[in-house]
């Protein structure tokens, strides 16, 4: 899992999220449907059957026995008599064959039955009654108790079956709850499981996104370094470790530049060997070194200040920019490194003169104006090495004008 990328990563997500949702959909509708199969059930299976089997016992009560009572009273004539019982009975037919045309649990079919044969010897004993009821000799013979008996009787049927009805719903209506409940419950686990899924996947992810940042940060601090290392490198002479010609190239517009803007003093010192073929020639090319060295380090440890620098500018020649000081400080400062090489008092016997490594320096110290060119400046302090090497070397010629 680890080693698999971000963007797939990322894509099992995406892909676990929707697949979840899909799932948490489905359940959804499923539970729905059942849902709304119960709610069905207990509609048409138990209240609309309630209110059927309510109306024939009303029609029992008020249509017939109540008509019964009113003929004899002699309230409604023979004929509106056999109207109503007629009318009355073929409303309970209608509202029997309705609440037996839905849909009926089998533990019930022995109760409809018992009370299915209560209504035909009901309907059987109202129609004698209507017969009865058209004859002038026998009506005297329709009972007022035992028709209330049987309506009674019959009421009686009727109600178990209503009771029945309503403990049936009742029974239906705790199955659609804990049905509810359960779908809720299902729902709540599967969302939970989901949730925890991609909060899993996200930490996961966000951890190696904080890794790999972490790394990048690395390597990009690790190159930063690497590349200050190379600048540097480019930037450094490899035999003296002091600055070489390239960077002598850049920091020299740049000082001179500066130099131009703010009206300020430039020193430039060329710095040469004297006799240092010869030096090569008696001592050899690799102690040859070990003296480039040698004065690149005691040239480079006599300029401390920010605004110096020293360079090697090639062979056995070395540049010098003084800025943030003035020519007086400037002569100075060229006629003490040539006393510091001096004294290093290296043997050189090819240095007839004084017998040691000695250096000469051409320098020029001027405030730059806009007529004048950087190059002028470095052929003025070429110029002036030459005339301090003509004048017998070991020595500094300066000048501050071009
Ligand atoms: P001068 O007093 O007129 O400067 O005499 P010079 O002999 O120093 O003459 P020049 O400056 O022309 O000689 C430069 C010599 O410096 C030539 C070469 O042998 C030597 N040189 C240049 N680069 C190196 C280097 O990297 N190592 C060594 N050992 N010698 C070098
Ligand atoms: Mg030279
Ligand atoms: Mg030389």
């Amino acid at each position: 899992m680890e080693s698999l990328q971000l963007k797939t990563k990322l894509l099992y997500l995406l892909l676990s999220v929707a697949l979840g949702l899909i799932v948490v959909g489905f359940v959804g509708y499923f539970n729905l449907y059942t849902m709304k199969k119960h709610v069905d059930t207990l509609y048409f299976g138990s209240l609309v059957p309630l209110s059927e089997l309510g109306s024939i016992n009303d029609a029992y009560h008020h249509e017939l026995e109540a008509g019964i009572y009113r003929w004899k009273e002699g309230d409604i004539s023979d004929d509106d008599l056999a109207r109503n019982l007629t009318l009355g009975l073929e409303h309970v037919n209608q509202m029997w064959a309705s609440y037996i045309a839905h849909h009926k649990r089998p533990e019930e079919l022995p109760y409809i039955h018992y009370t299915e044969t209560q209504i035909d010897i009901m309907q059987r004993y109202f129609e004698e009654i209507r017969s009865l009821a058209s004859n002038h000799t026998r009506r005297a013979t329709i009972s007022v108790v035992t028709l209330s008996d049987n309506v009674t009787s019959i009421h009686n049927t009727i109600s178990s079956l209503i009771s029945y009805e309503i403990a049936a719903a009742k029974y239906e209506r705790s199955i659609l709850i804990s049905h509810h409940e359960n779908s809720l419950m299902q729902l709540a686990i599967m969302l939970g499981v989901i949730l925890l899924g991609v909060m899993g996947f996200a930490w996961r992810i966000f951890m190696q996104i904080e890794i790999q940042q972490q790394q990048l940060l690395e390597s990009s601090e690790a190159l930063q370094h690497l590349n200050i290392k190379l600048e540097q490198a480019s930037y450094t002479d490899t035999l003296t470790g002091i600055f070489n010609r390239r960077y002598f190239n850049l920091v020299y517009e740049r000082e001179f530049k500066r130099a131009l803007r703010a009206g300020k003093t430039i020193i430039f010192i060329m710095v040469d060997i004297d006799f240092f073929k010869q030096y090569n020639d008696t001592y050899g090319h690799l102690q040859g070194d070990v003296a480039l060295q040698n004065v690149a380090h005691i040239l480079k440890s006599s300029l401390l200040r920010p605004g110096d620098f020293v360079f090697r500018l090639g062979g056995e020649e070395f540049g010098i920019i003084l800025t943030e000081t003035d020519c007086s400080n400037g002569r100075k400062m060229a006629e003490r490194l040539r006393f510091n090489v001096e004294s290093l008092n290296m043997e050189h016997k090819g240095n007839k003169k004084s017998g040691v490594v000695t250096i000469s320096l051409g320098a020029i110290c001027i405030t730059p104006t806009a007529s004048m060119n950087n190059e002028t400046l470095l052929r003025s302090a070429d110029i002036n090495l030459y005339a301090a090497k003509e004048r017998g070397r070991n020595q500094v010629v300066f000048t501050t004008t071009l």
